[in-house]
């Protein structure tokens, strides 16, 4: 075979969907030029052959500028191997980004980043609404860090000039935001971020960190954006079929380092078995999971909107949608398409907050009991639609008092589209609200 030219493939010349199934068909990571999937790796160490070859694995390790990351001698999982390290380029080369360092779970790839960027007496600001665990890592440990957190409303950029202090090196956020779906302008904040860097010098720059596990990198990149990182829960989209957990930063070359070493001191170490899975089965079919779950969620947003027992639909491709004209900049597929992501937001009409929730609570509780095509549990980006309420599943953490001020109604209710007929979803969900 002439793995020069297997090694060189035109970016041009294919679409993105195909480098998707075929990434480095050959990579240094491990040539596997004889398997046309990648053999799982499961060894824990690995042989040196010689100490000067040990010595010179523990030289390269974490030393990027002097090695490049193209050719490791592997030493222990902890501190990479070949499964991880080849889904972590083909991860990298779908986000746009320089590189990728992978971690056990989405905490444990967002927890490293903002370890990484931020230290004692610094501060972060992000929006008001993010994943629950996200608000916990924020509220419960760094206090104990003395980093200060700022939650403001980002989907107007300009509220960043209302907390930013010398002091702030990272902006966080995700686009579209868990639960509520807003959507924040990744082109706006990295203007602001950028003329304010300008004036600080290299130790006082700051950096916006993006959570695009609800996009995908196949609906939207942010580092195309702007953004300087970005983090993914790979246990959702990404993964595709709810078999393992996974996470990964993706972001400039020079943070490789940091986040290695981070990771292996840390220890939040991906699973090789999951990497493999994430590389065999989730990147592959990624496009054509996430143009049918696109496809769904419109169709069925649609639906939503025009029932009447429904207050409002949040859907980024919808035109009653408030951050739809951002959507629609932002959130593209490789091809360029208007691709506003896998999840709907609704909220039930009712009295009052007290008996909207209560609605949402009921649909829940009938659709779990009930419907086929609809299940009631957290995660998303599965092959099955599911189906939660935030005030009393993911976002339990916000105390009831807090949820508008985090953007979530009480009787708000999330849905992550699967693979299933989009068609069946919409006749369980009539029944459903048939019923409240
Ligand atoms: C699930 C999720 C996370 C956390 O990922 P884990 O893999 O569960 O640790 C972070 N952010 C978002 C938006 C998520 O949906």
């Amino acid at each position: 075979m002439d793995e020069k030219k297997k090694n060189n493939v035109d970016d041009t010349k294919y679409s993105m969907e195909t480098h998707l199934i075929y990434g480095k068909d050959v990579s240094n990571k491990w040539d596997y030029s004889h398997h046309v999937t990648a053999p799982i790796s499961s060894s824990t160490t690995f042989r040196l052959d010689s100490v000067e070859r040990g010595a010179a694995g523990f030289m390269q390790f974490a030393n990027t500028k002097e090695f490049g990351n193209d050719a490791p001698i592997f030493i222990y999982d902890r501190l990479g191997e070949p499964n991880k390290d080849i889904l972590e380029e083909n991860l990298a080369y779908a986000e746009k980004g320089e590189m990728a360092v992978s971690f056990a779970s989405g905490m444990g790839a967002i927890s490293a980043v903002l370890g990484v960027l931020a230290a004692t007496g610094d501060e972060v600001i992000t929006h008001t609404t993010l994943y629950g665990c996200t608000i916990s890592l924020f509220n419960n440990w760094y206090p104990r860090y003395n980093i200060g957190v700022h939650p403001i409303d980002l989907t107007n950029p300009e509220n960043i000039y209302k907390v930013l202090s010398d002091k702030t090196k990272v902006i966080y956020f995700e686009t579209p935001a868990n639960p509520n779906l807003d959507i924040i302008d990744i082109e706006a904040i990295a203007r602001i971020i950028k003329t304010e860097n300008e004036k600080r010098d290299e130790n006082h720059q700051i950096r916006v960190v993006v959570d695009n596990t609800f996009s995908t990198p196949y609906c939207q990149r942010p580092i195309e954006h702007g953004a300087d990182f970005v983090v993914h829960s790979l246990t959702k989209g990404v993964g595709g079929f709810g078999t393992d957990m996974g996470g990964v930063v993706i972001g400039p070359n020079k943070y490789r380092d940091m986040l290695l070493l981070y990771r292996k001191d840390f220890g939040a170490i991906m699973n090789t078995k999951a990497a493999w899975s994430i590389l065999t089965y989730g990147m592959p079919s990624l496009h054509i999971r996430q143009k049918h779950m696109v496809d769904s969620a419109m169709k069925v947003a649609e639906y939503l909107e025009q029932h009447p027992k429904v207050e409002f639909v949040n859907y980024p491709g919808l035109k009653s949608s408030k951050n739809h004209e951002v959507a629609k900049r932002l959130m593209r597929n490789y091809a360029g398409e208007f691709t506003p992501g896998s999840l709907v937001y609704f909220v039930l009409k009712g009295k009052d907050a007290n008996d909207s929730k209560m609605k949402g609570g009921k649909l829940m509780d009938y659709t779990a009991d009930n419907a086929y095509t609809l299940t009631l549990a957290v995660s998303l980006g599965h092959t099955r639609t599911l189906i939660e309420h935030p005030a009393s599943m993911t976002h339990s953490v916000v105390p009831p008092e807090k949820l508008e001020e985090r953007g979530i109604k009480a009787g708000g209710v999330r849905i992550a589209f699967g693979l299933e007929n989009a068609d069946d979803i919409i006749k369980d969900l009539e029944i459903a609200l048939e019923q409240i």
